[in-house]
């Protein structure tokens, strides 16, 4: 920003200073005209405190405006020092009512679902905590910033409105008192006026609109001349286009760009240049002129500096009003005196209404602070709420006007606040009642809707941009109209009823507007050219669906309004018809003898609308007048007799036509658009109020009919009239019509009338259609949801329509109609239908869709069959009709009903070509069942000497009429045993049982009873055969599967006894090899022993593999073609005790001594799949090649990255990035002999530390080849070669070239991960790297076994075990690729650290050296030094040497870190009956003495023998497993069965195995020759001074395992931890997206610019650049607003994954939408933990990536 035209900051006015309070306050106190002094104060300071410069400076500012500007302002108040005059005030002060705490974004706010009045009724967290409602069924959101706490509320909840801090005063505040009261009638005074003067002058500020001049009374003689240029918010532009702009328009760097573009975006204004007024104009043209050009340019003002001085201060003090307020009632009850007293202008001049209206006009950060001065000041004073709101109400119509033109999203707007108001019943009844509420929203929001067709209907066909973005706004004007009328009344006075049925009318009026909008007309020839609109109109419709539902609730609570309200709907229907039936002259159709007249109307020629919102109402209304009984209490009221019921199902009928018409495939060419609206007509977003009504509709309509015109009409809707009216048509139809398209869209058309008949008469589920209650209508979705498969409650919950509070009503049903099955490790908890249920199953329920009921059919038959029942799927009794609806069942026994059975069933008896289907008949069948449930149904419950009306039974064994054509039941008959109707068998047997049985029942009621009995005996008997015969059947499957299970067992049993006999083959083998053990001198017990020279013998064991590409199989051998492992290679600090260690330099870290606190080791897993390496070689080389051709072309992201060598196993689809070769025991190579006479530790020493010198030497004289020669021969001379050692021997290779290959390969590839540097074989860390991952990845291994209680060597997963044999070997072998001289200087360094020599210095001291990679190292490397020695000492003599040095090492660091509390410990593993004798405790307190002796008594005072050896004991476990399982791959030698099995430590048999005394401390009496020197030397080492004199600090052991933070049991606390975090780059901001680290715990401010750093040269988001630092790459990280666990691996991997957190249900909520409360699930957190410890996070990712391809596009790097 530095630019030579930038004035400096101005200096501070010293006067400020100076200022005092207590004067300024008396001097007011004296004044005439207060407002004058007051505003010269303000005129003359704030421009000297504000706005001093370019940037702002805020904490200087609010320290000055405090002395100067508002203390004053507090002494005037208080009249004393407001130290003493606040506390004052607060104690006279009652304890609030209400607590009113505005919500942060992000916190969690609560909602009882049982008490709370609707769902904005919600709590904090503190009160929540503290109420009753805590135990109840409560829901969970995070606010999104805005809105308060309903605590104290009473009208907000049901019961409980107080939590227990809040309960106390309400009981206080019985009495309606005046708050006023606490104040002295001075102070009152002194307020009002004061509070008068700083309100309207904040107000007239921050809404001043000119640019340059102040408002008269604060203008100043000597005012400056300098100016801000500033930025406003908008919602067009982009961050990356404000950015780009500000960098190129004012000059700025982009870190100041993005700094600028993030206070815009969150005050909304930020001054992006300081100077005279030329300066600020040219950068404002240039913003201006660069962001015009696509879109409206940025908003940008030049303003004079004191302008924004003055608004400055204005916010700051409208806070400051907030805070005062919260001393006193009284004060509150003042401010909102003097916000609502009226101006001089009348209405609307009061400062609330001038701010109100202003709104729009406002910046962001403005009106969010005044936002909340309004919520903390008139909404928390009960007298005030009811005078704003009504204030609130008169501005309705300008507010949403404002708000709708206005482009901030509306939790920025004042129109917001209307869920305050209108929420609470008794504001918004009075709103109703006083200022005619309902009305007013509902023109408002018509008149923001004005784009209309010629019949006045809504029409969003080609709207514009501007239109478009006006409709999405003013939608929430619907919201404000659902608020009201969320709370229904209980009592109804008639201004009540006035106002809502004028409220009535105009929202009729407005769904007048959009019956019949977006009509269509179907599209023959050629395909529609465009998608015609018609989201909108569905948007409007559901928005609309709960207002309209509540609708039609307050109607049903009052039967005045409900007779009024019908009237009003039927006269808007009426005019909707109007000019129905004008002009055209009626057609007459007849069937059977009826006939009746219709208009000529096709659905598939003429325009047809799915939007009938006035019809459904009526329908809605119709049901009401049933349920109520109004019907039958007033008929004289009711205008039933000018219902017209062939108008009533008109356009219904045309609306199902239609969806069958679509069905049926001829409205194919209308395109998509179509299809999505049949599609959500059907949707439980809005079926109850379109699908669901139009159903009603036409069952009110043939209700009033007579069901033979109704079928007759229906038929000719259908356009189906022809077939049936004309006998044999069908014949002909079938037979002439050869176009088969026609043909099949028939059949289709009469299975969905038929399915229509179905819906009529068995639709009974509504209250008020039939005898049932809400209840039953619940259970019964729920039981056909069930139906088709068990679910999870979320997804039950989503296949039930919520009414406006959310609520499906499923869980007070669930339990009588379900179980529930608890959810396992990964999946969810499921609802299964109670098996009684099933009986209630109806196959054409109508909300299934097409492929729901095939589901659920198909279930339902597989369960009967399981059963063994027959699988006819009967219809099922259904509640009977209410009587306003009962004639509808005639349907089923009219005359043409009868015809079309009869007709369909002739079809099928003639079984002659495709004119019928099996699914027609299936309906048949259906009706048919239905018609014979009713009758016996009726008959049953038909009180004596009544006649039952209802005779199907007897029609249907009657002959058809005119031709004498079979009876229904004959025809039945004759199916039953047709061969292709196998399927609906059952259900005609169903059918024909059914008939006999009411047969009987009608027999017996006119004959005696005991026929009845006789009657059912026989059917009875005859059922029994049925029966007999199913069980017969039954029974011969159950023999022929047991017969088949019994093979089956028997085969099995033969291959175990096989297999036995191969397994004792290898236990005797193993015997075998025991008996050479035994005959070793040094074990007398059979003990297997992994190294040193009494290592256990194994037979050598051929080692035969299969190339996974070639299927080649191929013996592993030395010779041989390579053989590899696909491996993945990964940094990692999993088991790092220090995540603070800032990266090194990656080109000069030495790797060579790992430190204890393992900050970053380098692992190497594997999926354990075995490949040639010449055809991994070509593989990868294909799936290099492909990659490059992909990217070209489409630039997608892979789950692996082929430039870094990553691919994925060609097998199992495993991220990889190299492969290890496969190796038999490099050891057994080089371990050519075994002498018997072998160095003791004290002379191997020595020999080993004089072999390093020579070579040391040696390496100098090559390294200076210019010095003569002679010289060199001198020195040849000086040094003593020690018996034995040629250094100029160099051993042969004896690998292969492919195996030395691949030996270089994967130490390359491990150098090159490890490190992060490029590749370079020649590297000499190239060897550290390899033995470095061999030990690191075996370490983390013991940590998993340790951590599970596993046995060291118990069944390893076969990938583990493959990987870790072939890295050791690897690891072993790989020395034979690298100079000699590399790894022998190596070994000297490693050796030097524990065996001092001159020649290095600067080595770790050994507190500083992690004792197993060093073990490893000398171990790898020794037979690189060992090889040139020809003295007869053996190879594993040097490893056991070696081995017993460190161990001794480790011993000594253990003791000297040993900081346990000694005493009271807990009794572990039964240690001291296993250790009887003292020896291990006398022997370690003797070296103790001597560690003592050594430090210089530094080290603390022997504690006891017994607690040292125990420490001992615990810290070395570790090293010792690590060790043996090293061991035990490097050499091959089986483990021990000892140590296969969890259980006590194997202590001893882990010293056994690696060749220890069990008395460790032996070993340093055995050596004490060397080892009191070497302990020496490690003692007196610098460091370890420096450590115990406590000035630094060092591991201790063992090492405690890593594990992820512990997580809180309820995951609310972590969503409030989280809404307290603020983001650590913007000073105090609230983080949008709060993640916090599983490992580690740090909260980030993820997926946001201001977090953004860089990385390796990219902007990288928090969490990513968190990963480098705390997971070397990888991390797990709670994203806690989406409750949702994320994965990151690099910069280009991530995925999401399941979090630990699971509802009552036994379900995720994975962006928390659901809210159910959420508890931590400890095994899934486990599951997580295990993944990471495994190092499996990367491995996950890309799993996660193959499988679902989006997750590759998510820029993972910016989260
Ligand atoms: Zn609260
Ligand atoms: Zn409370
Ligand atoms: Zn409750
Ligand atoms: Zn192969
Ligand atoms: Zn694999
Ligand atoms: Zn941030
Ligand atoms: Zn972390």
């Amino acid at each position: 920003m530095a630019s030579e035209l930038e004035p400096e900051v101005q200096a501070l006015d010293r006067s400020l200073l100076e200022c005092s309070a207590e004067e300024t306050a008396r001097k007011w106190l004296q004044a005439t005209d207060l407002t004058r002094e007051v505003y010269q104060h303000l005129a003359h300071c704030v421009p000297k405190i504000y706005c001093r410069g370019p940037n702002p400076s805020p904490q200087k500012e609010d320290m000055l405006a405090q002395h100067v500007l508002l203390a004053p302002m507090e002494w005037y108040l208080c009249g004393e020092d407001p130290a003493f005059g606040f506390p004052k005030f607060e104690q006279a002060n009652k304890p609030p009512r209400l607590c009113g705490r505005v919500f942060k974004v992000g916190e969690p706010t609560y909602s009882c679902r049982d008490c709370a009045v609707d769902p904005t009724c919600v709590l904090c967290m503190e009160c929540f905590l503290g109420s009753l409602h805590k135990d109840h069924r409560y829901r969970m959101t995070t606010s999104g910033g805005g809105g308060f706490c309903d605590c104290g509320d009473a009208e907000a909840w049901k019961v409980g409105p107080c939590c227990q801090k809040h309960e106390l005063s309400v009981s206080q505040v019985e009495e309606e008192e005046d708050p006023l009261e606490h104040l002295s009638e001075d102070v009152r005074a002194r307020t009002y006026s004061l509070f008068a003067i700083m309100f309207r002058y904040a107000v007239e500020t921050l809404t001043w609109d000119k640019e340059s001049q102040l408002p008269a009374d604060l203008e100043v003689a000597e005012k400056s001349d300098t100016y801000y240029c500033m930025l406003f918010n908008d919602e067009v532009h982009t961050y990356e286009q404000v950015i780009y702009t500000l960098q190129k328009a004012v000059n700025c760097t982009q870190k100041e760009a993005i700094a600028f573009a993030t206070t815009v975006d969150r005050d909304g204004r930020r001054s992006v240049r300081y100077g005279d007024f030329q300066y600020c104009e040219q950068a404002k043209s240039v913003i201006v002129r660069n962001t015009s050009r696509q879109t409206k340019p940025l908003q940008v003002h030049v303003m004079h500096s004191s302008i924004v001085a003055h608004q400055n201060f204005g916010l700051k003090l409208l806070s400051w009003l907030g805070s005062i307020i919260g001393y006193s009632d009284g004060l509150r009850r003042i401010l909102c005196q003097v916000g609502l007293q009226e101006g001089l202008y009348g209405e609307n001049s009061s400062l609330v209404d001038r701010l109100m209206l202003s709104d729009s006009k406002l910046w962001k950060g403005a009106r969010s602070v005044y936002h909340q001065l309004f919520m903390s000041s008139l909404l928390m004073d009960l007298k005030y709420k009811k005078l704003f709101a009504v204030r609130f109400a008169k501005n309705y119509e300008r507010l949403q006007s404002d708000y709708v033109t206005d482009d901030h999203d509306r939790e920025f707007s004042i129109a917001d606040l209307s869920v305050q108001i209108f929420t609470v019943p008794s504001l918004a009844r009075m709103l109703i009642t006083e200022e005619n509420l309902l009305t007013i929203i509902i023109r408002t929001f018509m008149d923001h809707l004005r784009h209309r067709d010629a019949q006045g209907r809504f029409q969003f066909e080609r709207y514009t941009a501007l239109q478009a973005f006006k409709f999405r706004r003013v939608q929430s004007l619907i919201l404000d109209l659902k608020y009201v009328l969320i709370s229904k009344p209980t009592v109804w006075s008639d201004e009540l009823r006035q106002k809502f049925l004028e409220g009535f009318d105009a929202f009729l009026e407005l769904l007048k507007c959009m019956q019949g909008m977006d009509p269509i007309t179907r599209q023959v020839g050629q395909h529609i050219e465009m998608e015609p609109e018609w989201e909108a109109a569905f948007t409007l419709q559901m928005k609309l669906t709960h207002v309209i539902s509540m609708m039609q609730d307050w109607c049903a609570l009052d039967e005045k309004v409900l007779i009024e309200a019908y009237k009003k709907c039927l006269s808007v229907l009426t005019q909707c018809h109007g000019g129905f039936t004008d002009g055209e002259q009626p057609l007459t159709l007849s069937i059977c003898g009826h006939s009746v007249e219709t208009i000529r109307y096709c659905v598939s020629q003429e325009k047809v609308s799915i939007h009938l919102p006035v019809s459904r109402l009526l329908a809605g209304l119709h049901v009401l007048l049933s349920k109520s009984e109004v019907a039958y209490k007033f008929p004289e009221l009711l205008p039933l007799s000018e219902l017209s019921p062939p108008m009533l199902i008109e356009h219904p009928l045309r609306c199902l036509v239609l969806c069958a018409q679509v069905h049926a495939g001829m409205w194919r060419r209308n395109g998509f658009s179509l299809v999505n609206q049949i599609y959500y007509y059907h949707n439980v977003k809005c079926r109850r109020e379109m699908f669901d009504k139009d159903i009603v509709m036409l069952q009110t309509g043939v209700s009033m009919m007579d069901p033979n015109h109704f079928l007759m009409i229906l038929l000719s809707r259908f356009e189906l009239y022809q077939i049936f009216s004309t006998p044999d048509y069908g014949k002909r139809f079938s037979s002439e019509i050869t176009h088969k398209d026609v043909v099949q869209q028939n059949n289709t058309l009469i299975e969905e009338m038929l399915y229509l008949i179905i819906m009529l008469v068995g639709e009974r589920f509504s209250p008020g259609v039939g005898q049932v209650n809400a209840t039953d209508e619940i259970k019964r979705e729920i039981i056909h949801q069930l139906s088709i498969k068990p679910m999870a409650h979320s997804e039950l919950v989503k296949s039930l329509p919520e009414d406006e509070n959310k609520e499906t009503g499923m869980e007070s049903v669930i339990e009588a109609v379900a179980h529930f099955k608890k959810p396992g490790l990964t999946g969810r908890g499921m609802y299964e239908l109670k098996p009684e249920c099933t009986k209630e199953f109806n196959l054409y329920f109508y909300h299934f869709s097409r492929a729901e009921q095939s589901k659920a059919e198909e279930a339902q038959r597989k369960l009967k069959r399981q059963n063994r029942e027959d699988t006819a799927l009967p219809p099922p009794v259904l509640p009977p009709f209410c009587p306003l609806f009962a004639s509808l069942v005639n349907i089923l026994q009219s005359d043409v009903m009868l015809c079309v059975m009869r007709t369909i069933l002739q079809w099928a008896v003639e079984h002659n070509g495709h004119a019928w289907s099996e699914s027609m008949l299936q309906r048949v069948l259906h009706l048919i069942g239905m018609a014979l449930q009713e009758e016996r149904q009726q008959l049953e419950s038909v009180v004596e000497e009544h006649v039952v009306t209802f005779t199907f039974t007897q029609k249907m064994s009657k002959p058809g009429e005119p031709d004498n054509s079979p009876s229904i039941l004959a025809m039945l008959e004759s199916l039953q045993n047709a061969p292709y109707l196998q399927v609906h068998k059952d259900m005609i047997r169903w059918i024909l049982k059914t008939f006999n049985t009411i047969k009987k029942i009608r027999e017996s009621s006119s004959t005696s009873p005991l026929a009845e009995a006789e009657g059912t005996i026989m059917e009875e008997s005859s059922r029994d055969k049925d029966k007999a015969e199913r069980k017969r059947k039954a029974e011969i499957a159950r023999l022929r599967r047991e017969k088949i299970m019994a093979q089956m067992s028997e085969m099995q049993r033969h291959f175990i006894d096989e297999n036995k006999e191969l397994f004792q083959q290898t236990l005797e083998l193993d015997a075998s090899a025991s008996p050479a053990l035994d005959s070793s001198p040094m074990a007398a017990d059979v003990t297997l022993t992994a190294l040193g020279p009494a290592q256990a013998q194994v037979p050598e064991q051929r080692q035969f593999v299969t190339c996974i590409l070639c299927q080649e199989e191929q013996e592993v051998t030395m010779e041989s073609r390579a053989m590899v492992l696909a491996a993945f290679v990964q940094r990692s600090t999993v088991l790092s005790k220090n995540r603070s260690e800032a990266s090194q330099d990656p080109e000069k870290y030495d790797p060579l001594f790992m430190h204890p606190d393992l900050s970053c080791g380098t692992h190497t897993g594997s999926c354990g799949h075995i490949m040639h390496a010449h055809c991994w070689q070509r593989y990868f080389d294909s799936v290099q090649a492909k990659e490059q051709r992909r990217q070209q072309r489409l630039r997608l992201h892979t789950s692996y990255d082929v430039e870094n060598g990553e691919f994925l196993c060609p097998l199992c689809e495993c991220l990889s990035n190299t492969v290890i070769p496969l190796l038999l025991p490099p050891r057994n190579i080089f371990n050519r002999l075994n002498f018997s006479d072998q160095p003791n530790l004290t002379q191997w020493i020595r020999t080993v530390s004089q072999q390093i010198k020579a070579l040391l030497v040696l390496r100098k004289e090559e390294s200076t080849p210019n010095i003569a020669s002679s010289k060199n021969l001198e020195n040849m001379d000086e040094l003593q070669l020690p018996e034995g050692f040629r250094p100029d021997f160099h051993p042969k290779n004896p690998y292969s070239e492919s195996i030395k290959e691949m030996l270089t390969t994967f130490g390359t590839a491990v150098y090159k991960v490890g490190l992060k540097v490029h590749p370079n074989e020649e590297d000499p860390r190239v060897p550290v790297m390899c033995w470095g991952s061999c030990a690191y990845t075996i370490q983390s291994i013991e940590r998993i076994l340790s951590d599970e209680e596993k046995p060291l060597f118990g069944p390893l997963p076969c990938r583990l075990d493959d990987c870790l044999r072939s890295l050791a070997r690897f690891a072993a072998a790989h020395w034979t690729v690298t100079p000699l001289a590399v790894v022998q200087g190596h070994f000297g360094k490693l050796f030097s650290s524990l065996v001092p020599n001159d020649s290095y210095g600067n080595l770790p001291c050994i507190l500083d050296i992690d004792m197993f990679h060093l073990l490893v190292g000398l171990v790898l490397a020794f037979p690189a030094l060992h090889c040139q020695d020809f003295s007869g000492s053996s190879l594993s003599t040097g490893d056991l040497h070696i081995f017993h040095l460190v161990t001794m090492a480790h011993i000594v660091q253990i003791l000297l870190t040993s900081r346990t509390v000694f005493p009271c410990l807990p009794e572990e593993d039964g240690m001291d009956q296993e250790h009887p004798s003292g020896g291990e405790e006398a022997a370690v307190l003797d070296l103790y003495r001597t560690l003592r002796q050594c430090t210089g008594s530094v080290l603390r005072a022997a504690p006891s023998g017994w607690h040292l050896w125990r420490s001992v004991r615990a810290g070395i476990m570790p090293f010792l497993k690590c060790s043996a399982l090293f061991f035990h791959y490097l050499n091959g030698i089986p483990s021990p069965s000892d140590i296969q099995v969890s259980g006590t430590s194997h202590f001893e048999h882990l010293c056994n195995y690696l060749s220890l005394p069990t008395n460790l401390i032996c070993l340093f009496q055995e050596n004490s020759e060397i080892m009191n020197s070497l302990i020496e030397s490690w003692c007196q080492n610098n460091e370890v001074k420096r450590y115990l004199e406590g000035e630094r600090d060092a591991i201790s052991y063992p090492r405690e395992s890593n594990k992820l933070i512990d997580l809180p049991e309820d995951y609310s606390s972590l969503i409030n931890q989280a809404s307290s975090f603020s983001c650590p780059k913007s000073g105090g901001d609230k983080s949008r997206a709060p993640t916090l680290c599983l490992v580690c715990g740090t909260l980030l401010c993820s997926q946001s610019y201001c977090c953004q750093t860089e990385l390796e040269g990219e902007d990288v988001g928090a969490c990513t650049a968190h990963t480098y630092s705390c997971g070397s790459g990888a991390g797990i990280f709670l994203r806690v607003r989406e409750c949702q666990v994320l994965f990151l691996a690099g910069k280009t991997k991530g995925c999401f994954y399941s979090p630990p957190y699971l509802d009552d249900y036994g379900e995720t909520d994975q962006g928390l939408r659901r809210g159910n409360p959420l508890h931590l699930c400890q095994e899934r957190l486990q599951k997580i933990q295990k993944l990471w410890q495994q190092h499996s996070i990367t491995e996950e990712i890309g799993h996660a990536q193959e499988a679902n391809q989006s997750l590759a596009g998510i820029d993972w790097q910016h989260l």
